[in-house]
C-alpha cells in the first residue's frame, strides 16, 4: 500500500503531466464496467474543462454494455478505432489493472509515447510513465474526484454524474466492503454538484435487456455448489448466449446474484464468450470472506483484480478451470476446507 506521501507525490506528478500537455487520448479497460466508463467520461470532460484536445477511445468491436447507454458515450465522440494522431497524444488509462487490458485491444500502451496510469487496483504494476494508484479508493472515480481538486477543475453536473456512475457501480450501490465514509461523502458531493441519483439508477439498474434476464436464468440453472457449499460456480456456454440472443457484456452482474448464496466463500462464473477472436473461456471470481484473495488465484492464470473481485482468461476446459479454482481456494482456506 503506498504511503499518503507517495500518493500525494503521484497526484502532483499526474496533475503536472496533464497541465503540461495539450492533446490526450483517454481510455479504459476491455469488458468495461461502470467504473471504467464513468471514469473514462469524467476524465475526458475534466480535461476539456482545462481547454485540452481530448479523444475518448475504446478498441472495438465488442458492444458496450447497455446499462451505460444513457451516458451517451458514442454521441459524445467515443472512438472504437485509434485516432490517426494517436502517437502524438498523451494516453490516459483509467481503471486499468494491467497494461494488457488497456484500450480493449492489444498494443495500446506500447504504441503510446507517454502513458498516464490512474487506477485503484492493488496489483497495478505501475505500467505508466506517470502513475497514480490508490488501492484504498473505492473506485477510480473516487481517485479522479481527488485529482480534479488538485487540477482545479470544478465538478460540472456532467462530470459529477459520470463519477457517480463509477462510484455507485464499483461499491455495489454502496454495499461492498469498499464503501468507506469517504466514498459516501463523495456521493453526497457529487449529488450536490448535479448527479441525478434516480436517473442513474434507472439507467444502470432498471434498464436490463430481456435477454440478459434470460441469460441470468441460464446461469442460475447451471449453478452448482461445491466443497460443502463454500464454492458456488456456474457456467455460460456459447449456446447459452446464442439461445437467448445475448452478447458478451450481458454476463456482467450475473456473478453478483450467484455470490449471494448462504455460506458461500468464493463464487466463480466461467463463460465461453460468443465470439471467435478472444480466449476460449473468461472467468470471474468473487470472494465473500477475508481469508480468500481471489486476485491471487487470477494471477496464477495471468489475470488479476482485487482481493474480493478478480478475473482471468483461460484456454482450459470448464472442468479443468473448476478443478483449478477448487484447488486454489482449498489451499488458501487450509486443508480442512470442505472436509
Ligand atoms: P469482472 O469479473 O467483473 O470481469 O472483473 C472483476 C475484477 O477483476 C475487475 O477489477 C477486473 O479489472 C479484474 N479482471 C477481470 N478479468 C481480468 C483479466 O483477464 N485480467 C486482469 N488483470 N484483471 C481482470
Ligand atoms: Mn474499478
Amino acid at each position: 500500500m503506498p504511503s499518503p506521501m507517495q500518493t500525494n507525490a503521484d497526484m502532483q506528478a499526474v496533475a503536472t503531466a496533464l497541465h503540461e500537455h495539450d492533446r490526450f487520448v483517454v481510455t479504459s479497460h476491455e469488458a468495461p464496467d461502470g467504473d471504467a466508463l464513468g471514469s473514462l467520461l469524467g476524465m475526458s470532460l475534466a480535461l476539456e474543462e482545462l481547454g485540452k484536445d481530448v479523444v475518448m477511445f475504446l478498441g472495438g468491436p465488442a458492444p458496450l454494455p447497455g446499462e451505460y447507454r444513457f451516458l451517451d458515450l458514442e454521441s459524445r465522440g467515443l472512438r472504437r478505432v485509434r485516432p490517426d494522431d494517436f502517437a502524438e497524444r498523451v494516453l490516459v488509462a483509467v481503471d486499468c489493472a494491467s497494461a494488457s487490458r488497456v484500450g480493449a485491444e492489444p498494443g495500446v500502451v506500447e504504441a503510446a509515447s507517454l502513458t498516464v496510469n490512474i487506477d485503484h487496483h492493488h496489483d497495478n504494476p505501475r505500467f505508466g510513465d506517470v502513475n497514480l494508484i490508490v488501492p484504498d479508493a473505492s473506485s477510480t472515480g473516487e481517485v479522479l474526484a481527488d485529482l480534479l481538486r488538485e487540477l482545479g477543475v470544478a465538478l460540472t453536473p456532467q462530470i459529477a454524474e459520470a463519477l457517480y456512475v463509477a462510484l455507485v457501480t464499483d461499491t455495489g450501490r454502496f454495499q461492498y466492503a469498499n464503501t468507506t465514509p469517504k466514498a459516501l461523502r463523495l456521493a453526497a458531493d457529487l449529488v450536490e454538484a448535479g448527479a441525478d441519483v434516480h436517473r442513474v439508477f434507472q439507467g444502470v439498474y432498471e434498464n436490463v435487456q430481456f435477454a440478459k434476464l434470460k441469460l441470468l436464468a441460464r446461469a442460475l440453472e447451471s449453478a452448482r455448489v461445491l466443497e460443502g457449499g463454500e464454492i458456488v460456480v456456474s457456467y455460460l456456454t456459447r449456446a447459452d448466449f446464442e439461445s437467448v440472443g445475448a452478447t458478451e457484456p450481458y454476463s456482467e452482474g450475473i456473478i453478483d446474484v450467484l455470490r449471494s448464496v448462504e455460506g458461500s466463500a468464493v463464487t466463480a462464473l466461467i463463460r465461453e464468450p460468443p465470439r471467435d477472436d478472444g480466449p476460449v473461456h473468461k472467468v470471474s471470481l468473487r470472494a465473500s470472506v477475508d481469508e480468500v484473495d481471489v486476485s491471487a488465484i487470477a494471477r496464477k492464470s495471468s489475470g488479476g483484480g482485487h482481493r474480493e473481485a478478480a478475473g482471468f482468461s483461460s484456454d482450459l476446459s470448464m472442468e479443468e478451470i473448476t478443478d483449478f479454482i477448487v484447488r486454489e481456494v482449498r489451499a488458501q482456506l487450509g486443508s480442512a476446507a470442505g472436509e
